[in-house]
Protein backbone atom coordinates (compact mmCIF):
# COMPACT_ATOMS: atom_id res chain seq x y z
CA UNK A 1 0.00 0.00 0.00
CA UNK A 2 1.14 2.89 -0.97
CA UNK A 3 1.31 6.23 1.18
CA UNK A 4 1.71 9.26 -0.37
CA UNK A 5 2.67 12.11 1.79
CA UNK A 6 1.49 15.06 0.35
CA UNK A 7 3.55 18.06 0.77
CA UNK A 8 2.65 21.22 0.66
CA UNK A 9 3.98 21.99 -2.66
CA UNK A 10 4.70 25.77 -2.09
CA UNK A 11 5.10 27.35 -5.23
CA UNK A 12 8.06 29.95 -4.82
CA UNK A 13 7.39 31.31 -8.32
CA UNK A 14 4.05 32.45 -8.12
CA UNK A 15 2.87 34.55 -10.88
CA UNK A 16 3.57 38.27 -10.17
CA UNK A 17 -0.07 39.86 -10.27
CA UNK A 18 1.35 42.97 -10.79
CA UNK A 19 4.22 42.35 -13.50
CA UNK A 20 4.08 45.05 -15.56
CA UNK A 21 4.45 44.19 -19.27
CA UNK A 22 6.82 45.93 -21.08
CA UNK A 23 6.88 46.47 -24.82
CA UNK A 24 9.30 47.95 -27.41
CA UNK A 25 8.93 50.94 -29.07
CA UNK A 26 9.53 51.20 -32.68
CA UNK A 27 11.23 54.35 -33.64
CA UNK A 28 10.93 55.68 -37.47
CA UNK A 29 10.06 58.27 -39.83
CA UNK A 30 6.44 59.22 -40.21
CA UNK A 31 6.23 58.70 -43.88
CA UNK A 32 7.87 54.91 -42.83
CA UNK A 33 4.93 54.04 -41.04
CA UNK A 34 2.62 54.96 -43.61
CA UNK A 35 -0.95 55.67 -43.28
CA UNK A 36 -1.00 54.48 -39.55
CA UNK A 37 1.09 57.89 -39.52
CA UNK A 38 -0.64 60.13 -41.98
CA UNK A 39 -3.87 59.43 -40.49
CA UNK A 40 -3.07 59.84 -36.63
CA UNK A 41 -2.43 62.04 -33.89
CA UNK A 42 0.20 62.39 -31.51
CA UNK A 43 -1.47 61.38 -28.00
CA UNK A 44 0.46 64.43 -26.46
CA UNK A 45 0.44 67.30 -28.25
CA UNK A 46 -2.40 66.30 -30.55
CA UNK A 47 -0.58 67.55 -33.49
CA UNK A 48 -0.37 65.46 -36.75
CA UNK A 49 2.84 63.81 -37.83
CA UNK A 50 4.48 65.57 -40.97
CA UNK A 51 6.33 62.52 -43.03
CA UNK A 52 9.79 63.32 -42.57
CA UNK A 53 8.88 63.77 -37.91
CA UNK A 54 10.60 61.47 -36.06
CA UNK A 55 8.21 58.94 -34.57
CA UNK A 56 7.86 56.97 -31.88
CA UNK A 57 5.27 53.62 -32.28
CA UNK A 58 4.04 51.90 -29.32
CA UNK A 59 5.17 48.05 -29.62
CA UNK A 60 2.04 46.89 -28.36
CA UNK A 61 0.09 45.67 -31.78
CA UNK A 62 -3.39 46.84 -30.16
CA UNK A 63 -2.40 49.87 -29.30
CA UNK A 64 0.14 51.60 -31.97
CA UNK A 65 0.15 54.76 -30.27
CA UNK A 66 2.49 56.72 -32.52
CA UNK A 67 4.73 60.20 -30.50
CA UNK A 68 6.26 62.61 -31.80
CA UNK A 69 10.35 61.68 -30.51
CA UNK A 70 10.58 64.97 -28.80
CA UNK A 71 7.21 64.21 -27.04
CA UNK A 72 8.02 60.53 -26.50
CA UNK A 73 10.87 62.02 -24.33
CA UNK A 74 8.77 64.30 -22.88
CA UNK A 75 6.31 60.83 -21.51
CA UNK A 76 6.67 60.48 -18.31
CA UNK A 77 7.65 56.88 -16.47
CA UNK A 78 7.35 56.41 -20.59
CA UNK A 79 3.83 54.76 -20.17
CA UNK A 80 2.27 54.76 -23.29
CA UNK A 81 -0.52 57.69 -23.21
CA UNK A 82 -3.02 55.26 -24.93
CA UNK A 83 -2.74 51.71 -24.04
CA UNK A 84 -1.17 52.52 -20.09
CA UNK A 85 1.69 49.77 -20.97
CA UNK A 86 5.37 51.07 -19.89
CA UNK A 87 7.32 51.44 -23.21
CA UNK A 88 11.28 51.21 -23.01
ZN1 LIG B 1 3.61 65.26 -30.38
ZN1 LIG C 1 0.38 51.82 -26.46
Amino acid sequence: MLHKQMKSTESSAAPRSDGERVVPTKKAMAKDLGDAAMYSACPICHNIFEEDDQVVACGNEDCNAIYHANCFAKLEGTHCRKCGLKLK
